[in-house]
């Protein structure tokens, strides 16, 4: 979590970046009903620093959950890799939806340590995405396939 001030405009632009949703698990805000996060994506701990390109827009669980992780072990290989950088990589490269929205699989060893590392698949959060495909607001389409 952040404990340096982050300019209105850096926040604004993670806003538009990620279309006011949490880069990591996808949830939009206005689902929510509560103000998301700016994550720092490599840590401030770690010299991250508060420029755009190491910005995200993160929901509240999935910022703390991460805290100052940026690796991980693939479940799969159980190689250490890099978390996935919202930033600088595409989400659909490396997730999908699987079950009609409700869970979150990764496709790549980073994919794949990410949700495990940010427990992408909360059950809270599986369940309230059950109750989100039944409204039909969930799950996003990916922009590239259409
Ligand atoms: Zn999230």
């Amino acid at each position: 979590m952040s404990k340096t001030y982050i300019p209105q405009a850096l926040r604004q632009q993670a806003y538009e970046i990620f279309q006011a949703r949490c880069a990591y698990c996808m949830t939009p805000e206005w689902i929510i009903g509560t103000a998301f996060t700016i994550d720092h994506i490599i840590p401030e701990s770690q010299n991250g620093e508060t420029i755009a390109e190491n910005l995200c827009l993160a929901c509240f669980a999935c910022n703390s959950i991460k805290g100052t992780q940026t690796a991980t072990k693939d479940p799969q290989t159980k190689q250490l890799v890099p978390l996935f950088h919202p930033y600088h990589q595409d989400w659909f490269d490396h997730f999908t939806w699987q079950e009609e929205g409700l869970l979150i699989v990764g496709l790549t060893p980073t994919g794949r340590a990410t949700i495990n590392a940010l427990r992408l698949n909360r059950p809270l959060l599986v369940n309230a995405r059950r109750w989100w495909i039944q409204a039909g607001w969930h799950p996003p389409d990916n922009p590239h396939s259409s």
